[in-house]
């Protein structure tokens, strides 16, 4: 629907290797046809299914294809422009830093490559707003994740603004956030944005709790922090009081089960709460989705009309990193674009 494709939109909740779409995908198979990787090992087409668990062995398929500068440069500026071409004009992508042996690449000249890929961007006058948020991975522990924020630090003084905050994913059945807490607050206290994966399984009631206090600039996912689910209306009291955006990913969650169907999605509770919340995509080339379709998605199963949807990719600038003078343009864009759109 030309709707949704046409609507300015800002994608805040984007992990680079799972944005790789089909397109790039073939690409990168080709470049390494050795492994004997196939699509269907990393991506879940429409109509399938898999476990969470399963979902972060596809993240390892798909880093086997994806080790080298040549490749991260390729697979970034791929991504920017297809978010472009779907209508998003800001962009806050996040990836982890990975240091691969085989092709001598460092963590810092990973993320230096993502710079680059969004600065060369820019210069093709790719019609996007590109911000970075690095990602501490948790499968990596304590003493990775402060690594991590050093980088960060680092590349948020050294990249012209590109690099704003830190995102803590991963698989949540492996490490406790709670240990994580060191390093987050060093970052915070640094000036970098928080965008914390919180309660994305049910287990995490206690992690999510500590963590609130921090408190986070957004939550990805935060799918078991309401009472309906087993989260608590202490959780949902410290979200509402500090009016933490949430990023929620539809498909995203019902493909990897730990939302059952669309229309059971969280996405309802929060929004009749009148909460602050931003529909993304999380993994647009895994999961076989884009923005467009996600706020189609959201607007079909929660019938939202054309000016609920409006308000909906409008607040997501709000809710995005971008300093004040950047929101400040977007939502003039916004603005200028909404004659043709509505
Ligand atoms: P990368 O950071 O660019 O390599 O993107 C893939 C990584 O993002 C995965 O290895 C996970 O650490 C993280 N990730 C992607 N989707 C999810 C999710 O739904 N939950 C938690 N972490 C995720």
């Amino acid at each position: 629907d030309t709707f949704y494709r046409h609507l300015p939109k800002a994608e805040l909740h984007a992990h680079l290797n799972g944005s790789v779409s089909f397109a790039t995908m073939k690409k990168l198979i080709a470049r390494k046809p050795h492994l004997n990787i196939e699509h269907s090992m990393t991506a879940i087409s429409s109509g399938q299914r898999r476990t969470l668990e399963e979902c972060f062995q596809m993240f390892k398929v798909i880093h086997q294809l994806v080790d080298s500068e040549e490749d991260i440069l390729m697979v970034t500026k791929d991504v920017v422009r297809e978010f472009a071409t779907d209508g998003v004009k800001y962009l806050e992508l996040r990836s982890t830093p990975r240091e691969e042996a085989k092709s001598g690449l460092s963590k810092t000249r990973y993320v230096e490559t993502i710079i680059e890929a969004i600065r060369q961007s820019k210069q093709d006058e790719v019609d996007i707003d590109v911000r970075f948020l690095v990602s501490v991975d948790r499968r990596n522990g304590p003493r990775v994740a402060m690594e991590t924020v050093k980088l960060a630090e680092d590349f948020m003084l050294s990249s012209d603004g590109l690099v704003l905050g830190l995102d803590l994913s991963g698989d949540p059945a492996v490490c406790n956030g709670k240990d994580m807490l060191p390093a987050l607050q060093r970052a915070r206290n640094s000036g970098l944005k928080l965008a914390l994966h919180l309660s994305e399984v049910p287990s995490q009631k206690e992690e999510s709790e500590i963590l609130l206090n921090l408190p986070p600039d957004r939550i990805g996912h935060g799918t078991f922090l309401h009472p309906e689910v087993g989260g608590s209306d202490s959780l949902v009291d410290k979200v509402c009081k500090q009016k933490i955006p949430i990023e929620l990913c539809l498909t995203s969650n019902v493909k990897d089960q730990t939302v059952p169907s669309y229309d059971k999605h969280h996405f309802q509770y929060w929004y009749d709460r009148g909460h602050p919340c931003v529909l993304c995509t999380d993994d647009k080339g895994v999961f076989c989705t884009d923005l467009s379709q996600e706020y189609q998605l959201a607007a079909s199963i929660f019938a939202l009309g054309p000016e609920a949807v409006w308000d909906l990719s409008h607040q997501a600038v709000q809710c995005s990193f971008a300093p004040e003078p950047l929101k400040q343009q977007l939502k003039r864009r916004w603005a200028e674009l909404r004659p043709q759109v509505l």
